[in-house]
């Protein structure tokens, strides 16, 4: 009897598939993030992806666009525990660094990388799942750590061949100085209460330093001309802020003094930074960070300094794309296993697995689909080809009868071939590798 056919079930909005070959491009791209995290001494962190939701609230904040309106949060059906798929990582590692005690001897510099959620609306650049690849360095209070984590990121921009990024700097300041330009805020625009808009209105008294990011129109001029937070700075700070960008003068990396970022958390002080581009829409930033010195006690652990940064990497992807940068990963296999007939299959597939083992990409042909038998000779030759492979391996019947098989070039353009002895196939292997670039 016929069935009626199933309806399909699709993706969650905002999550998308990566797939190949897009997929082989993030793999290259991790590996070039952990050669370079590994010359600087940053070491790989890998916490859960679900977490107590109270750790996102008291981590980021309360008043903050992630908590308020972005978290994907749900009750444990059997225990009733609030859980929060996690929106990003750094108060996770904060958490891990906490419970585990990895500061008892000295500070850490560690990195993540995978995927966060965030229930925000989908688009260029945008997703509900999107990964990060951050950097924190805990338990360190000097302005040099601040520029090691500019540098390394600065570093990758370079090796990956990206232009046209910007590096803008603020500093926040310390709590005090906060809190004193804070009240002053806050009189400030009460003052100018009629031009506030809805949304500046429900921060005025929760967190008022978010009505300077806002970019609404209306409110510039009243926001041009509101206390700078600059004219509450210490000198402590100042001093920290001005030995991070003599840091970066010295290794020639640009910046820009951006006295509005104030960045969407409220666990930063004193430096802030962001590394932005004009070149994708309005999702600009590829990578932002700063300085936490006061997360880590908030969280429940022993006070200590911290500073990090967090990437998005789809964000970078497309950048890369963007700007046509070539060299992303590849995957096709060196060679392409033909086997005309079934029955050749199981000494095949020996000669195949030593190939491997000697590090050959090989691809064993397969018919799709339910046709019966493996294909004729020539079906399987243009799969070969379209398989990107350099080499193919041909069972011919007669070869097959001596011990051999036929090693045939696909790229060469006249298709040279060799005769190989199946039993010495790790004697050959090396002929079907790409010669070594040095
Ligand atoms: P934005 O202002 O664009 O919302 P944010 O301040 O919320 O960014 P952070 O929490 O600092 O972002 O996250 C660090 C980086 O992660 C961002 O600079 C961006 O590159 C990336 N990112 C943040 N949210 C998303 C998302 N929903 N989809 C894709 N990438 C994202
Ligand atoms: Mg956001």
């Amino acid at each position: 009897m016929l069935q009626p056919k199933k309806e399909k079930i699709t993706s969650v909005k905002g999550m998308n598939d990566i797939l190949p070959p897009t997929s082989a491009g993030l793999e290259w791209f991790e590996e070039k993030i952990r050669d370079l995290m590994a010359r600087y001494a940053y070491r790989n962190i890998r916490t859960p992806i679900v977490e107590h939701t109270a750790l996102f609230v008291r981590g980021l904040g309360e008043v903050t666009d992630i908590v308020e309106k972005e978290m994907y949060s749900f009750e444990d059906r059997l225990n009733g525990e609030h859980l929060t798929l996690r929106p990003e990582n750094t108060a996770g590692v904060v958490r891990a660094v906490v419970e585990n005690s990895l500061l008892h001897d000295g500070g850490k510099r560690l990195y993540y990388m995978g995927p966060m959620f965030r229930h925000e609306r989908p688009q260029r650049g945008r997703y509900r799942q999107f990964h990060q690849i951050g950097a924190e360095a805990l338990g360190f209070s000097g302005a040099e750590i601040d520029a090691e984590l500019i540098l390394l990121a600065n570093a990758l921009w370079k090796e990956l061949g990206l232009k046209n990024i910007r590096l803008e700097l603020n500093t926040l300041g310390q709590p005090p100085e906060r809190t004193a330009h804070r009240a002053a805020l806050i009189a400030y625009f009460e003052k100018h209460a009629d031009v506030l808009d809805e949304d500046a209105k429900r921060r005025l008294h929760s967190n008022p330093l978010r009505i300077l990011d806002s970019k609404n129109p209306l409110m510039q001029p009243v926001i041009d001309g509101a206390p700078r937070l600059r004219d509450y700075v210490d000198d402590e700070s100042l001093k920290h802020f001005d030995l991070v960008t003599k840091i970066l003068d010295a290794n020639g990396v640009d910046w820009s003094f951006n006295p509005r970022l104030v960045r969407g958390l409220d666990y930063y002080n004193r430096t802030v930074f962001e590394f932005v581009t004009s070149e994708l829409g309005s999702q600009g930033t590829i990578c932002g960070g700063g300085r936490y010195d006061y997360l880590i006690e908030e969280i429940g652990g022993k006070p200590a300094p911290a500073v990090g940064w967090a990437m998005g990497v789809e964000r970078v992807f497309e950048l890369l794309n963007e700007q046509q940068v070539l060299g992303l990963g590849r995957h096709e296999p060196h060679a392409y296993a033909v086997v005309p007939d079934a029955h050749m299959i199981p000494a095949a597939s020996v000669v195949l697995e030593q190939l491997r083992g000697s590090g050959v990409r090989v691809q064993m042909h397969s018919p799709s689909g339910a046709s019966e038998g493996m294909g004729s000779m020539k079906s399987q030759l243009r799969r070969a080809d379209a398989s990107g492979a350099h080499s193919a391996i041909i069972f011919g019947a007669d070869e097959f009868a001596r011990g051999t098989c036929l090693v045939k070039s696909l790229r060469d353009g006249e298709g040279a071939q060799r005769e190989e002895r199946l039993a010495d196939a790790t004697l050959w292997a090396e002929h079907l590798l790409p010669p070594a670039t040095s």
